[in-house]
């Protein structure tokens, strides 16, 4: 077991199973994850509000190890006096931080709601329950994949940092250069609070480059063109991709990044292991 210390501290990510044996396997990952001491774990909220219950029920079950749990929030497809119901029984359950988004609507599903973006779910949390919560925001230095600019983004962020935001967790990425660049940026435009960078270990190529093509991840040619040469050979896929993110994660922590939180997929073997690797 590490007893290292990390000056804001590592977090880890999980998805609300949906299966009793989704449940066992992300609580075996949250023990072995705990015993990194993380500043906390965050647990994911289905587009359009579609996980609300898993994800209070994940939180609930994940916070037993002593840890800070916070849920994902989205605000799009919902109502303000939806969204005043969620934060007081958070709020009542002893929850104080939270991970604001404004997510994405599934195709089909309803209207964009009161709260279009997370600026304003930031602003209305802030209005309703004023300090209690802790909030992250959602960082992009790779640019929202529906941003029409870098720019455009970068001042969408920022709104939402003055909005009443307390830290932000980036989009995963693999080029460091992306990340400091858009750090440099906001910190230009006055963002003072933690920008920590979202660490994806790659253990899967198909399921990297469908994920990557979603959100609007860049895989960088010489990465995609060796994962692709390893074919369904996952042992040479996972060591090639725990070494270039352990490489990536060193990078940014000597670079000055304030922590790392890692999307683990409800799996701990891999993001253990590049914490292993870093000096
Ligand atoms: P916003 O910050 O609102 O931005 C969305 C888009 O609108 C951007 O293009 C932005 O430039 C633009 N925009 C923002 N504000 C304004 C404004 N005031 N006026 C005009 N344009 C504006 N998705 C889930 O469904 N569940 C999750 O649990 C989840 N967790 C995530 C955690 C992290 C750390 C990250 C990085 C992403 C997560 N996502 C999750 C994905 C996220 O929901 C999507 O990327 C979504 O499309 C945008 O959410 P946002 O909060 O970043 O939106």
């Amino acid at each position: 077991m590490s007893t290292r210390e990390y000056p804001l501290g590592i977090s880890f990510e999980f998805f609300p199973p949906n299966t009793d044996a989704g449940r066992e396997k992300l609580l075996l990952a949250r023990d072995a994850l705990a015993e990194r001491r993380p500043r906390f774990f965050s647990v994911t909220y289905g587009a359009g509000g579609s996980t609300q219950a898993r994800t209070h029920n994940t939180v609930r079950q994940v916070r037993e190890c002593g840890i800070t749990t916070a849920p994902h929030l989205s605000c799009i497809g919902s109502e303000k006096a939806q969204m005043r119901e969620l934060l007081n029984h958070y709020r009542d359950d002893g929850i104080d931080s939270l991970v604001a988004l404004r997510g994405d609507l599934p195709s089909g599903m309803g209207g964009i709601g009161e709260l279009r973006y997370a600026n304003e779910l930031v602003e209305f949390i802030r209005a309703e329950t004023g300090d209690h919560f802790e909030i992250a925001v959602a960082a992009y230095p790779e640019a929202h994949p529906q941003a029409p600019s870098f720019e455009h983004d970068l001042q969408n962020f920022v709104r939402k940092m003055q909005a009443g935001a307390d830290l932000a967790i980036s989009q995963y990425f693999f080029s460091a250069d992306a990340y400091f660049h858009f750090v440099e940026r906001a910190r230009a435009l006055g963002v003072e609070a933690p920008i920590v960078p979202g660490i994806m270990p790659i253990t899967n190529y198909t399921k990297l480059a469908r994920f990557s093509d979603a959100c609007g991840a860049d895989i960088p040619r010489w990465i995609r063109k060796q994962l692709e040469a390893y074919g369904d050979d996952g042992e040479s896929i996972r060591a090639f991709g725990e070494e270039v993110v352990s490489k990536l994660c060193q990078r940014l922590l000597d670079g000055g990044a304030p922590g790392l939180h890692f999307y683990t997929l409800n799996q701990s073997a891999a993001s253990l292991r590049i914490l292993d690797n870093l000096a």
